[in-house]
C-alpha cells in the first residue's frame, strides 16, 4: 500500500536523493477529487462460493470443515453489517460443527 502510494504520487521517486525521498514521503499529499458513490462502498467481496457450502456452512468438498464470516462470498454495504453477519454465520457454523463432531 505504501509503495503503491509513493509510485502513484511521486512518479520521479527513483531519481530522488534519499533525503529528498524521505522528506517527500513524510509529507506525501494525497489528493481526493471526490468520494465514490455510496453504492460502490462494498466492504466484503470474494470468498467461498455459496454453491460450495451446504445449509450448515460445511464445505461440500471437505466434509467436517465449516466456514463463516468473510470466508463466505457475500457482499454488504459499508455501515456496520459485517460484524453482525460474521457473528451470525459464525454461531451457526460453530453449532453445526459441534453437532457434526457429536
Ligand atoms: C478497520 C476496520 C474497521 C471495521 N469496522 C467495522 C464496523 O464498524 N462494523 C462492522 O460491522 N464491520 C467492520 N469491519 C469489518 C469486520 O471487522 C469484519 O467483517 C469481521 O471482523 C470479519 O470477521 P471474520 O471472523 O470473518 O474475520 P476476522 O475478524 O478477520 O477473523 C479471522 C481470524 O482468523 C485468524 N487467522 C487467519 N489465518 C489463520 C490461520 N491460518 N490459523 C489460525 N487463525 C488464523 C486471524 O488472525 C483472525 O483473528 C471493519 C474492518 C476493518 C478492517
Amino acid at each position: 500500500m505504501k509503495l503503491g502510494l509513493v509510485r502513484e504520487l511521486l512518479p520521479d521517486a527513483t531519481g530522488m536523493s534519499a533525503d529528498a525521498l524521505a522528506a517527500a514521503v513524510k509529507a506525501l499529499v494525497l489528493p481526493v477529487a471526490r468520494p465514490r458513490p455510496i453504492a460502490e462502498a462494498i466492504s466484503s467481496a470474494g470468498g467461498v462460493d455459496w454453491a460450495g457450502v451446504d445449509e450448515r456452512f460445511m464445505l461440500r468438498a471437505l466434509p467436517g470443515v465449516f466456514v463463516a464470516g468473510e470466508m463466505l462470498d457475500w457482499e454488504a454495504p459499508t455501515g456496520g453489517y459485517l460484524l453482525t453477519a460474521s457473528f451470525a454465520t459464525g454461531r451457526a457454523a460453530g453449532l453445526a460443527a459441534a453437532a457434526h463432531a457429536g
